[in-house]
């Protein structure tokens, strides 16, 4: 038995989720909705995904102009275990009394204040405290690079406290309407928002964040100073353990990779004749030569897609909610089928049969 899954909100984060759950051998997706009729819309249905009206916009707005309509997100959440939310911030909050009532669980993203939720979610940080629980919302691409960081350097060395400054990009590279296009802007709030957030993930975890936003689409890159509590042998070790954890990728001195624009480069050059999952870049990155330990304190820099790195977590909450398998074990299997995992090629697109469009 698969698990039914719609997604609601087919934007940036909502069409890579919904791609990733099509491609889950154990998952289904049953339909995503969709307010507007976009070009993104189009894309849904060009892909075969049954789509549905969110909101109260008549059908013939999306009929009128030949894209084919499934019924209402009210249909969707009929037919689901597991909706996504993926609109755009605060509107999950609007949304959850439609899917209380419906009776499905729901993972919301993190532009939502974590109390949309009955917990925030990082795969690698707490999925099994997460098993079960009929609500979660996957924290942001900022959140969840942290989280992930701190799960490899955690367990291994201890974290008597951990300081990160995040240079953010201004927008994604699909907004025209967000800035800055020139000039560096800080966020005055110090700590930032990313530390107490990490610590919905990670309560244990003593960390101030500060944030400056960068006229870059690309990605975020954060600065990151850990003071440990064992210090280990040396850089190496630490290298060792972020290059043997799933979902971190690590670049070599000779590969010649100076930023972010390389980063994003190898993402497109990944991206197979399947489809995935570029030109999409789901790991956090790292520079070998931009880590560094001296006794107990580390320095490493990483960068974060912030389009995608939350995709794969997005999958795994989706299992912890159903809590049909355990955290590794659904890790595995989302980066396999991901094509993340190491030689693993990405699986195919199983779309679900659709109605041609007319
Ligand atoms: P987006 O604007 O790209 O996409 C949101 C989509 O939802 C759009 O297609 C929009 O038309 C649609 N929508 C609007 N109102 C709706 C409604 N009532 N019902 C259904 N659909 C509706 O936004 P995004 O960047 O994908 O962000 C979605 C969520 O993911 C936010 O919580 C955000 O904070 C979070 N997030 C975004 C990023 C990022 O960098 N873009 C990264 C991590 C998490």
């Amino acid at each position: 038995m698969k698990i039914r899954v719609g997604v609601n909100g087919f934007g940036t984060i909502g069409k890579r989720v919904a791609d990733a759950v099509a491609r889950q051998p154990d998952l289904e997706l049953v339909g995503v909705a969709k307010t507007r009729p976009t070009f993104e819309a189009r894309r849904a249905v060009d892909r075969g995904y049954p789509l549905y009206l969110a909101g109260d916009t008549p059908p013939e707005k999306f009929t009128a102009v030949g894209l084919p309509v499934a019924g209402r997100l009210s249909d969707l959440l009929a037919k689901v275990d597991v909706v996504v939310d993926a609109t755009p911030e605060d509107i999950g909050r609007e949304n959850r009394p439609l899917y209380e009532a419906a009776g499905v669980r729901a993972v919301y993203q993190g532009g939502e204040e974590a109390d949309v939720a009955e917990g925030s979610f990082s795969a690698l940080a707490n999925y099994e405290a997460s098993r079960g629980k009929r609500s979660l919302r996957v924290v942001s691409c900022n959140t969840t690079g942290i989280a992930r960081a701190a799960s490899v350097v955690i367990p291994r060395w201890g974290v008597r406290h951990w300081e990160v400054t995040l240079v953010r990009r201004a927008a994604d590279p699909g907004d025209s309407k967000r800035g800055p296009i020139d000039g560096i802007v800080p966020t005055l709030q110090i700590p930032s928002h990313h530390g107490p957030d990490a610590q919905t993930v990670l309560p244990d975890l003593s960390i101030t964040t500060a944030a400056v936003v960068v006229p870059t689409t690309l990605m975020h890159v954060h600065v990151n100073h850990v003071t440990l509590e064992r210090a280990p042998s040396g850089s190496a070790e630490m290298l060792a353990a972020f290059r043997a954890t799933p979902r971190f990728h690590l670049f070599a001195g000779w590969e010649g990779v100076d930023g972010t624009p390389q980063v994003m480069e190898f993402a497109r050059d990944r991206a197979g004749p399947a489809g995935a999952p570029g030109p999409d870049l789901m790991e956090n990155v790292l520079w070998e030569k931009g880590l560094r330990v001296e006794g107990r304190e580390a320095y490493f820099f990483q960068a974060i897609h912030q389009e995608s790195i939350v995709v794969p977590e997005n999958i795994d909450a989706i299992r912890a909610l159903v809590n049909v398998t355990d955290g590794p074990t659904s890790i595995a299997r989302t980066d396999q089928a991901l094509g993340l995992a190491p030689g693993g090629p990405p699986a195919p697109v199983r779309a679900p049969a659709a109605s041609p469009r007319p």
